[in-house]
C-alpha cells in the first residue's frame, strides 16, 4: 500500500496543459512552509467529455514534475471510477476514487445484512469518541438501517477495490471511496458504521468522501448553513481517528473533500479544525483550471479575448446539453446570465472581472462563472485553435492557474 501524506490537494486539469502552473503553486507553498503533496485528478466523465485518455493525466503530472524538479510524493487520481470504468485508469493512476454513490439503498441480501449487523454488535449503543461532546449513540434500528443501506454499496467498494489490487500486483496505490454524489449527507453516526463495513469488507481505506451537508456547486462558494458544516465536520474527524484505531483501518485515513473547488467561506472552518484535531485532509479541486484559462485569454485582450467572448455565446447556444451532466452540481439562475450580445461589448477587464472569483466584487457573476465552467466542451470542440491561444498567452494563462491555486486555495486551507 502507498502511505498517504497528511495534507493533499487534488487538482483538475480539463486539457492537462498547466500541469506546471498548478504544480508551481505547490512549490512555493513548499517554500512557505506548507507541507501539501499534489494529486491530479480527472474522472471518466471529463475524460468522456474531453475525449481524452487517463495516460494523458500521468503524461501530465510526470512532465511538470520533471520540469520544475518535484522531489516529493504526487499522485494521479482516477476519480470517480466504477467497474465498468475503471479498466483504462489502470496503469496511469495510482489514486483510485471508487464511487459507490449509486449502489446506496440497493437491496442487500438479508444473509450478509445479519452476519454485517452481528460484527457491529459490540460497537452498538454509547460510543465514547474521544473529542466528540457526548459521543456517539448507535442503537440497534439506526444500525439496521445503515447497514440496510450502505452495505450493497460497500460491497460493491470491495469489487471494485479487489478488481484494481489483482492488476496492480504491488498494490501501490492509495484507495479512496466517495459516497459524495448522492442526495442525503451521511450522519456522524452513519460515517461510523460504514467505516466499520468498509473495514471487514478489506478495504485499505485511505480516504474516505461523504457527502456532507450543503450545496457543493462546481466553481462558486458553498451554499449551506456553516454552523453546521462545522459541527458535522468536526464530527466527522472526531469518528475517524476512533474508528481508524477500532477497526484496523490505515493510520493515514483522512477526510476527502469534494469541494467541487472554490468553497471559500468552508476553508477557514476547515483549516481550523484540522488544526484543532491535528488531523490530515484530502482537498480536491474541479477543473477550474479550465476557467484561469479562459481568464488569461480574456485578460490578454484583441483575439484571445475575442475567442473567450465566442465560448460564452456557443455556450449560451448549448446551454441544455453543456449543463446536463452537471445538473446535480450547478445552480445557474438564467436570467442573471449576460446575453452574448452584451459580452461582445465588454472590456478584457470587465470579461474577467465576471469570471474571476471575487466574491467582493462587484461585477463578478456566479451565474456566468458556472456556465462557463461546464463549457469546456466548446473549447475543446475548437481543438488546435484554443490551444495555440493558450500557448501564445501562456505567461498570462499561467500566471492565473498557479495565483488562484495557490492565493485562494492552497494558503486559505493549509497556510
Ligand atoms: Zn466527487
Amino acid at each position: 500500500m502507498k502511505r498517504i501524506e497528511k495534507h493533499t490537494i487534488g487538482m483538475g486539469d480539463r486539457f492537462t496543459r498547466q500541469g506546471e502552473a498548478q504544480l508551481a503553486a505547490v512549490c512555493q507553498a513548499r517554500r512557505e512552509g506548507i507541507d501539501v503533496f499534489p494529486v491530479w485528478n480527472k474522472s471518466n466523465r471529463e475524460h468522456t467529455i474531453v475525449g481524452s485518455h487517463p495516460d494523458s493525466l500521468r503524461a501530465e503530472a510526470d512532465a511538470a514534475v520533471a520540469a520544475l524538479g518535484w522531489k516529493h510524493a504526487y499522485y494521479v487520481d482516477a476519480d470517480h471510477i466504477g467497474l465498468a470504468t475503471v479498466d483504462r485508469f489502470l496503469a496511469a493512476s495510482d489514486f483510485f476514487t471508487i464511487d459507490v454513490a449509486d449502489a446506496i439503498g440497493k437491496p442487500a441480501a438479508a444473509d450478509r445484512q445479519a452476519a454485517a449487523l452481528k460484527a457491529l454488535g459490540p460497537s452498538l449503543g454509547a460510543v465514547d469518541v474521544p473529542g466528540l461532546p457526548g459521543g456517539l449513540r448507535i442503537d440497534f434500528s439506526t444500525a439496521e438501517q445503515t447497514v440496510g443501506k450502505f452495505l450493497p454499496a460497500v460491497e460493491e467498494a470491495g469489487r471494485i477495490y479487489r478488481h484494481i489490487a489483482a492488476k496492480r500486483r504491488d498494490e501501490d496505490f492509495v484507495t479512496e471511496v466517495s459516497m459524495d454524489e448522492t442526495d442525503a449527507a451521511q450522519t456522524p453516526e452513519q460515517l461510523f458504521v460504514i467505516l466499520k463495513l468498509l473495514a471487514d469488507e478489506g478495504i485499505p481505506l485511505q480516504t474516505i468522501a461523504p457527502k456532507f451537508t450543503g450545496r457543493f456547486n462546481k466553481g462558486v462558494d458553498y451554499v449551506g448553513d456553516l454552523a453546521r458544516f462545522e459541527q458535522e465536520f468536526a464530527a466527522d474527524l472526531c469518528v475517524l481517528a476512533f474508528a481508524r484505531d477500532r477497526f484496523g483501518l490505515p493510520d493515514t485515513l483522512k477526510l476527502s473533500v469534494h469541494s467541487g473547488s472554490d468553497k471559500f467561506s468552508l476553508y477557514p472552518v476547515i483549516r481550523k479544525l484540522l488544526r484543532q484535531h491535528q488531523a490530515g485532509v484530502h482537498v480536491k479541486t474541479a477543473g477550474t483550471t479550465w476557467l484561469e484559462e479562459v481568464i488569461g485569454l480574456a485578460e490578454s485582450d484583441g483575439e484571445a479575448l475575442a475567442l473567450a467572448k465566442e465560448i460564452y455565446a456557443q455556450a449560451l447556444d448549448h446551454y441544455d446539453d453543456l449543463t446536463g451532466p452537471y445538473a446535480t452540481v450547478i445552480d445557474i439562475d438564467k436570467r442573471r446570465l449576460p446575453t452574448a450580445a452584451d459580452v461582445a461589448g465588454w472590456s478584457a477587464e470587465r470579461y474577467v472581472s465576471a469570471l474571476r472569483h471575487v466574491p467582493s466584487c462587484p461585477e463578478y457573476n456566479p451565474h456566468f462563472r458556472q456556465l462557463l465552467h461546464v463549457a469546456f466542451k466548446i473549447a475543446a470542440k475548437k481543438g488546435q485553435r484554443y490551444f495555440d491561444a493558450l500557448e501564445r498567452h501562456a505567461a498570462v494563462v499561467n500566471r492565473n492557474v498557479t495565483e488562484n491555486l495557490l492565493d485562494r486555495h492552497i494558503r486559505p486551507i493549509f497556510g
